[in-house]
Parts: structure tokens; sequence; C-alpha cells
């Protein structure tokens, strides 16, 4: 098997591999994108992922950048309001963040993942700065003096620079040792759409409950998606439901939001298992996304972390035209995203141990924050600023 020499290899096609190829390819840079299988095609009807993704206005700048943000194409829908309910507590304050109180006509925008996968596909197909190479899950990597031999499928690369976007089981991170923090909170989300008799007026309204959240986010016209988070046992019960059964279940949660509910589609699990590498870096490799980082969908901070990842790394390297692999740029960048990972991710598992409200002291905290939250609009607007720059 020939070796090829590529510069920087990006290991997964999902929706962080893909961003990360585009940037590294709008700032001139070739790269190699491995992809386990084919590249997503749009089939009519049949999603490939059933999740949407909210992203907040800077990864809708960065998809903008990448020329492939269209929301009619992408099905995608603006979110002008927050609104988060604490249902844990009889005295239940809810509170509504509005992209008004920080200047802003939208927080961003609810997409469906599979029009994104799709429409980012096409984009990568088109840049002659990317060679793509299919049905090439990576296996082996091999560190030599100034290389790292990378084997996936029929293919044998010697690069520069490894990007691991491989997700949560990421073999780039495996093959380096780098370790993880786990947190498994016993948590799977159900993830599915349904049309609703009421207009949904553009706001996300996420429903605290025990077990974990239930949150409903616009879609074009009279229509949502639902993330419904709950202990395992509870989330295989409403699997295991017939469609009927399970529209009455989540109707009850619904329906005095936007009204009477009409259609549900298919039912998507996701058991939730946080994860989170101890480094972003090791010698030649640098990880993003998922491979780096796993958390609960609670705030919808997953994708939008990644995308911040994609633009750091692809600025570094964009501002640097000599070694990709280069220990200093590999040090520029874990620095660059250390903190704003670290923060999202012990944010996102603390408040979901709140939600979840396994423990009295954690519901009272919830309902406290939430109170204070709602009185306090500078500390709203600080909290609203720092969702949106990951500070
Ligand atoms: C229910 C739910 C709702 C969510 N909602 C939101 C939201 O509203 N907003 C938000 O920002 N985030 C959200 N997220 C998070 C978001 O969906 C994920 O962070 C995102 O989809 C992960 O993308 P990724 O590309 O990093 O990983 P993945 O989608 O896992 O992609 C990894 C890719 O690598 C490939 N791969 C794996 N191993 C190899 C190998 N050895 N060689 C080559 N390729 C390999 C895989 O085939 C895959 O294509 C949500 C998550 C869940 C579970």
């Amino acid at each position: 098997m020939d070796e090829q020499e590529v510069e920087i290899a990006v290991v997964g096609a999902g929706i962080t591999g893909m961003a990360m190829a585009l940037a590294l390819a709008k700032a001139g840079r070739n790269v190699t994108l491995l992809s386990a299988g084919p590249l997503p095609t749009r089939v009519p009807d049949q999603p490939l992922d059933g999740r949407t993704a909210a992203l907040l206005q800077p990864a809708i700048e960065l998809l903008t950048r990448l020329g492939v943000f269209d929301p009619t194409g992408l099905g995608a829908e603006p979110l002008y309001r927050l609104r988060i309910v604490n249902m844990a507590d009889a005295a239940a304050p809810s509170i509504t963040f509005d992209a008004a109180e920080i200047g802003l006509d939208a927080f961003g925008w609810n997409i469906p993942n599979a029009s994104l996968a799709t429409t980012l596909a096409a984009a990568v197909r088109r840049a002659p700065e990317i060679t793509i190479c299919a049905d090439a899950a990576l296996s082996s990597v091999v560190e030599t003096r100034d290389r790292l031999i990378l084997r996936a499928g029929q293919h044998r690369l010697a690069a520069r620079l490894v990007i691991g976007a491989d997700g949560r089981n990421s073999v780039v991170r495996e093959t380096a040792a780098i370790p993880t923090t786990e947190k498994d909170r016993g948590q799977t989300a159900i993830v599915c759409r349904f049309a609703h008799a009421r207009p949904h007026r553009n706001i996300s309204t996420e429903l605290h409950k025990r077990g974990g959240p239930f949150t409903m986010v616009p879609l074009p016209g009279r229509n949502s998606s639902l993330v419904w988070v709950d202990t395992d046992a509870k989330s295989a019960e409403r699997l295991a439901m017939t469609d009927r059964a399970f529209l009455s279940a989540m109707a009850v949660h619904a329906t005095p939001w936007l009204g009477e509910i009409g259609s549900v589609s298919a039912r998507h699990a996701y058991p939730i298992r946080a994860r989170l590498a101890k480094a972003l870096t090791a010698p030649r490799r640098a990880l993003i996304g998922e491979a780096a980082h796993v958390m609960s969908p609670l705030g919808a901070q997953g994708l939008n972390l990644s995308l911040r990842d994609v633009q750091t790394l692809a600025n570094l390297l964009a501002d640097h035209p000599g070694d990709p692999g280069d220990d200093t740029l590999l040090a520029a960048y874990a620095s660059a995203r250390n903190t704003d990972v670290k923060t999202r991710f012990w944010g996102v598992d603390t408040l979901n141990m709140l939600v979840k409200g396994s423990l009295p002291p954690f519901r009272q905290a919830s309902s406290l924050a939430l109170g204070l939250l709602d009185s306090l609009p500078p500390a709203r607007r600080l909290l609203m600023q720092g969702l949106m720059q990951g500070a």
C-alpha cells in the first residue's frame, strides 16, 4: 500500500469534521477528510439524525462564512426568546430571556442536523482544497519523528497534523492515550418533531422537570422539535409506547404552551453520557467536537462549543503557514479552548444535576438561581452575553 503525504488530516465527517475541513479550505489550506462511510447525502423523509441543533449567532456567523447557511434550504427557524420553567418546585419560577435585551434580533437558529450535515457534505465535495477519503475509518496511528502514519480502510497517510473530529469514541484520542473524565447521570434523551395548533412565536421553552428537561424548540410553521431527557428507565418506557400513547404522554407537558398536538414523528433515543478529554492536544494531534467533549443537551451547548473549536483552530492555522503540527501552534489551541471547554462541561453537568433534582438542596438552589436572575436584569444580560460569546 502506497503511503500518501498530506499536510492536515481531519478524521471524522460529522458536522464538526466537515465544518473544520471547510474552514481550513477557506483559509487556503489543503486538507484530507477521512470519512468512516460515504459522506452523507439527502434521502427524502429519512433523517440521518433525528436531532436539531439550536445554534447561537457566533455559530451561525461561522456557517455563513463557510457558505452553508441558507435558512430556507436548511429548514431552520430563528430563536427570539428562550424560556425556562422550573416545574420541580411548587413555586415554579420561570424566566424568559429576550434576544432584544442584548441588542440582537435572534439568539440563533434551530437547524435539523440531517440537513446541516448534507449541506456541509455538498460544500465539502465542491471545495478543491479538500480530498475526501470515503470508507476510511481510522484504525491505527504510528508516530514518526515528524509525521503521524494513519491506517484507514484502504488508505495509508503520512500527516503532519491530525485533527480528531471522530466523535465520542475517538480513535485519535485513544491512540494518543489521552484519558477522559466520564459523567453518567443515567439519563436518555428522546428526540422527535411534532405539529401543534398554536404558533410557537419563536420561543424555545425548556421545562425543568425532575429527571431532566423537556425542551420544545421552534421549527418552521407550527412545528417544533422535542428533546425529552429523563432517567434511562422512564425513557425506555416511553420508547416502548405506541405512537398514540406517546403523543398523549408528551401532550400533557406541551399542550399548555403550544395548544393541541397534531402529528408526532418517529422517536430517536440518545443515551446521555458526558465525557471530557483531559487534554485537547497530543504531539501532532488536536481534538475538536465530541472527540474532546460530550455533554447533556441541556442548554444546547454541544455543537456551539464544537464550532468554536473549529473557528479557533482554523484561525491559528490560517496565521501559521509553516508546519501545521508545530508544538507552539498546538499549545496555543489548547490554551485558547481550555477555559471555554471546561466551563461549559462542568457548568452543564452542574445544571443537569440541579434540574434532575436528585437531591433537595439542588432543587432549592435551582429555584433560587432562577428567581435571582429574573429580578436582576444586569445579571441576566451578563449570562446571555456569556452564552453567546463562549466566555
Ligand atoms: C439529544 C441531543 C440534542 C442536542 N441538541 C443540541 C443543540 O440544540 N445545540 C447544540 O449546540 N448541540 C446540541 N447537541 C450536541 C450535538 O448534536 C453534537 O455535539 C454533535 O452532533 C456532535 O457532532 P460531532 O461532529 O462532534 O460528532 P459526531 O456526530 O459523532 O461525528 C463524528 C464522526 O466521526 C466518524 N468517525 C468515528 N470514528 C471514526 C474513525 N475511526 N475514523 C473515521 N471517522 C470516524 C463518525 O462516523 C461520525 O461521522 C445535542 C445532542 C443531543 C444528544
